[in-house]
């Protein structure tokens, strides 16, 4: 029975939708693929291989949804995972959350305190946990939409007892190399609630202060010793806003490359010397109205004056009488070491050296205590000073025979009363009093500004060195092998060279032993993170917290502390089973229940327990021995690696590594690679704390353009650096996704009729085209394998760009697409093509796989089984293999030859199709004149009866041509007399009669095969 001749063509079919409605079918894609078991499956596969590789999942913060940047970081090892996967490797992967804290606790406390309900520690570390867990839910289903395959059961979370164990089992290890020790270090303190504050638990608010300049005497011989005055009394001249903090002042700080001045002040015979700033001479000469009432400023030294050097040393009267003189300028540095004397305290005060003293208040010489502020702190530390605190923890002087018995017990405390009726607190008073009776408090007057308070009693805090546990880093352990031998690092800069006992040259010999095997991805994070191993401090790790590990130390009634390393491990062991809030509602007694106490430990009735926890680094740096040591999920100790931000070289990386050095002796991972954050087009970052109108959240993108789409954006990027969002950047990535698609779309429906088994054909026995095509194939191939192997992820994005839009697109498809729908099914030249395009799909979708996960695995349902969810899955390949005959350079280079030619053919026939002369291609005929000796004009002649199919033109004409260029002539077909054939629309010179209706000889030898 004759057909329709259309009906006669073998044309594209599939039920692979055009569209791809990602938002609305992901999901059920996602669904399919846990009926499925997926994850498990894939690991069951490479059980066998003996290859693992073990990225260890940096654990994001419980306590919001998942942003767009911790989507991009999630996906990046989604990515490697997968594309490890189908390299044969296991891959467990075990995700973590990181759940103590202060940003939960402080938001638990908050709506606490909004809903006025008083709780109990456990209490609200129960509501801590509650708050933590459903964030954990939320993200875990954030983070499956995105298509992060994962072991979701074998989940971990710093917050479970055993995790909590192991947290605990760390810092045991710290203390049994001797490495743990107490000293004190200021914090923000809230006197009402006796406890320290962190910076967020802090208001800034205007305060009204008391600012008084306060003498500190310079004893003849130490003014002798410096070449200063000694005929009358020299004070160094200090100013300070907390008069409270004098009883505590054991230096004095200078700024060493400003100028000080030494300035005469009064008649003389009757006069007196005073040391401070130059610069700021004229300010504190008003204000202390040395110089006289402020409201007459021509008595002041006009700053000209002071600003130039005088020499000889210029002195002025004021209308008062007063005569104001330089005898002596110098630096700051020169002033280092000189001792001046406490104001009403029998103590030394030392002039110490600072960078932070600035000329823009006071005097520049700052009051230093280093119990009582951070910059004093670290430069007590550095002179070696005592962090000495003589205020308790209920705000009042301590009795410790250093303070004035008429200050003792006095509070520093100002009420919210007191701030209403704008009074000073009685330590104030008292300090004003001391300094006015030894004559030593030159001016005092009101000073307004932003001071912190403490956003619960909204009360100033005060800074107050409290005990807290710090870790030596540079602690010799004798237990650390030493290999006494000098050490080089890749980095010539680097001249470190020593023996390995202490955490700190450990931690460096680590770093560059990972820098030797290349690990540090990109390479400067080596530099980054020995950045932040060399310059860290002892690391302070306790916190005076609620959520979090606590630290298990005891106390006796002379608040001594206790800590010993088998005790904490006996503790750890029954937190375990028990979980931390074993710590905050058991007595000691119960606690040390069974544990063996060291030597000179009091009975534990005689003990309380401590209330610090763990500083949550610890928790976190400790997931290489919580998860990997104990193999959750089949993991393994070290990991393979480590794939965070790149600000993790301060954070998460560096507590690994200092927690493993410490605890294993070796770093936790092989390598450790960073990628950038997201910013947008003015390279701003899109961070939580930004108020940006743009969506931050990984399901605001998804809901609007699907997970495949977002994943194909994160791919395209080079992570190394940051990377931009935008609108347009959008636009472009989802115009490449249609580009995947339609290419998968279209191969699909080409093998529609395509069985390999029983049709293909042998590589040695195709076309040329089709041999091409597979040598471009095995090209894309080695190179998308080499750009995964090195994390180019974004090079796999160009290539297959490249390869869908310019190989496949322009060239191959386009080129085909007569042999395929017009020879019989069975041609040896359509099978030919067929098994092309079947390895070609494979190939393509399989190197895809690991990115544009959703699509490849519906185009490989849809090939394999027809259907949209086929019982296996893309996901459960390997990675493609391209056999040794897909690499053909000979051909490669033929065929590259000419497709030179058919741009050149393009060319010409552009302007005919404009003119009108021609429709389509296939309407025209080419006439190619060229020179024989030319190399083309040879190939041209091989493949003279390819030409035409090459260029989708009907009839070539090949014309040598002595000496002439290659030109190009285009003819319409019609007017060489041929006639079109209906079926396949080429122009032939004659058509023959079938049943099916008049066609052209390849037609009549297609359809004789029906
Ligand atoms: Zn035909």
């Amino acid at each position: 029975m004759a057909l329709e001749l259309k009906d006669t063509l073998q044309l594209p079919k599939t039920d692979f939708p055009m569209r791809a409605n990602l938002v609305q079918r992901e999901p059920a894609r996602l669904a399919h693929w846990e009926t499925l078991g997926l994850y498990n499956r894939i690991q069951q596969k490479n059980s066998g291989t003996g290859k693992v590789f073990v990225l260890h999942d940096g654990p994001p913060f419980t306590n919001g949804d998942v942003h767009i940047g911790t989507a991009l970081n999630k996906t990046l090892k989604d990515i490697t995972l997968r594309y490890k996967s189908m390299r044969g490797f296991r891959t467990p992967y075990v995700p973590g959350w990181d759940c103590h804290g202060l940003p939960i606790e402080q938001k638990v406390a908050r709506d606490l305190q909004e809903k006025k309900q008083t709780v109990t520690t456990a209490e609200l570390r129960a509501k801590c946990d509650e708050f933590s867990e459903s964030w954990i839910a939320k993200q875990t289903a954030q983070f499956k939409r995105l298509g992060v395959l994962a072991d979701w059961k074998n989940e971990y979370k710093t917050k479970a007892p055993a995790f909590e164990a192991d947290i605990m089992r760390t810092f045991a290890a710290f203390i049994e190399k001797d490495l743990v020790y107490r000293a004190k270090k200021p914090v923000y303190w809230s006197i009402p609630f006796e406890t320290a504050l962190a910076e967020a638990e802090i208001e800034y608010k205007d305060h009204t202060s008391i600012a008084i300049w306060v003498k500190f005497l310079v004893p003849t011989d130490e003014a002798k010793k410096f070449g200063l005055p000694t005929d009358k009394p020299l004070s160094f001249l200090i100013w300070t806003t907390t008069p409270w903090t004098i009883p505590a002042n054991l230096a004095i700080a200078v700024n060493p490359e400003e100028e000080y001045a030494t300035v005469r002040i009064g008649p003389a015979g009757d006069h007196h010397y005073l040391l401070f700033s130059k610069k700021l001479a004229s300010k504190v000469l008003s204000d202390t109205k040395l110089a006289g009432p402020v409201s007459n400023p021509t008595n002041l030294p006009p700053n000209a004056i002071w600003d130039s050097r005088p020499s000889p040393l210029i002195s002025k009267e004021t209308q008062d009488g007063f005569h104001f003189s330089w005898v002596d300028i110098r630096l700051g540095k020169n002033l280092e070491k000189l001792v001046t004397r406490h104001p009403f305290i029998d103590r030394a005060s030392p002039v110490v050296l600072a960078n932070y003293v600035t000329m823009d208040s006071g005097t520049g010489c700052v009051h230093t205590a280093p119990g009582h502020g951070m910059d004093d702190y670290q430069t007590g530390l550095k002179y070696g000073l005592e962090i000495y605190c003589p205020v308790g923890a209920d705000g009042k002087y301590l009795d410790d025979g250093r303070v004035p018995a008429d200050l003792v017990g006095l509070t520093t405390l100002e009420t919210v009363e007191d701030l209403e009726k704008k009074r000073t607190s009685p330590a104030n008073i008292g300090v004003l009093k001391k300094l006015a009776a030894t004559n030593t408090l030159l001016a005092k007057e009101k000073f307004i500004h932003s001071y912190p308070h403490c956003w619960r009693s909204k009360t100033p805090i005060i800074f107050r060195a409290v005990d807290q546990w710090f870790v030596g880093l540079d602690r010799a352990d004798p237990s650390f092998e030493s290999k006494g031998a000098a050490y080089s690092s890749t980095d010539k800069n680097v001249s470190t060279v020593g023996t390995w006992n202490t955490p700190r040259s450990q931690a460096l010999r680590e770093i560059i032993n990972i820098a030797v095997n290349k690990g540090w991805i990109p390479a400067w994070g080596e530099a980054r993170i020995r950045g932040a191993i060399e310059s860290r401090p002892d690391w302070c790790v306790s916190r005076q917290r609620s959520w979090g590990v606590p630290i298990p130390a005891f106390y006796d009634a002379n608040k001594k502390a206790y800590l010993d390393a088998g005790v904490a491990r006996a503790i750890a062991d029954k937190i375990e089973k028990l979980g931390t809030n074993f710590w905050y509602d058991a007595t000691p007694e119960k606690i040390l229940e069974g544990v063996k106490l060291p030597a000179g430990w009091p009975a534990p009735s005689a003990l309380t327990c401590g209330r610090d926890t763990l500083d949550v680094w610890l928790d976190s740096g400790s997931s290489h021995a919580a998860v990997l040591a104990r193999g959750q999920g089949g993991t393994q100790w070290p990991a393979d690696l480590y794939l965070e931000g790149s600000d993790q070289h301060r954070g998460w990386f560096q507590s690994s590594l200092w927690t493993s050095v410490i605890a294993r002796g070796h770093a936790p991972y092989k390598a450790v690679l960073t990628h950038g954050f997201i910013v947008d087009e003015d390279r701003k970052k899109i961070s939580k704390s930004s108020s940006y109108e743009k969506p931050q959240t990984s399901d605001a993108y998804i809901g609007k353009l699907g997970a495949d789409v977002v994943r194909l954006w994160i791919s395209s990027q080079d992570f190394r650096d940051d990377i931009p969002i935008s609108d347009e950047i959008l636009g472009h990535v989802g115009e490449t996704y249609r580009l995947f698609r339609n290419t998968f779309r279209y191969q699909i429906s080409v093998l529609n009729d395509f069985d390999l088994a029983r049709d293909a054909v042998p590589v040695g026995q195709m076309d040329t085209l089709d041999r091409w095509a597979l040598n471009q194939t095995a090209a894309l191939l080695r190179e998308c394998t080499a750009a995964y192997e090195t994390y180019e992820f974004h090079r796999v994005y160009q290539l297959c760009n490249q390869f869908c839009s310019v190989t496949l697109s322009a060239t191959y498809h386009d080129i085909l697409k007569d042999r395929l729908y017009t020879l019989a099914a069975n041609s040896p030249l359509r099978r030919s093509s067929q098994t092309a395009i079947h390895h070609i799909f494979r190939t393509l979708v399989e190197i895809l796989a690991p990115i544009v996960m959703f699509t490849t695995d519906e185009a490989w349902s849809f090939a394999t089984d027809k259907i949209e969810y086929a019982t296996g899955s893309v996901h459960l390949q390997d990675w493609p293999v391209a056999p040794a005959a897909w690499t053909n350079p000979e051909v490669d280079a033929e065929v590259a030859a000419l497709l030179r030619v058919r741009a050149q053919v393009n060319e010409a026939l552009e302007p005919a199709r404009q003119a009108g002369h021609i429709g389509k291609s296939l309407d025209a005929a080419i006439i190619l004149t060229i020179a024989p000796e030319d190399m083309a004009f040879k190939i041209l002649e091989k493949h003279r009866d390819f030409l035409p199919e090459l260029f989708i033109v009907s009839h070539v004409t090949l014309t040598p041509t002595a000496n002439a260029p290659l030109s190009i002539g285009v003819r319409p077909a019609q007017e060489l007399g041929h006639v079109r054939c209906p079926r396949c629309w080429r122009w032939v010179p004659a058509l023959e009669n079938t049943v099916h209706g008049d066609v052209c000889p390849r037609c009549v030898q297609a359809l004789s095969l029906i």
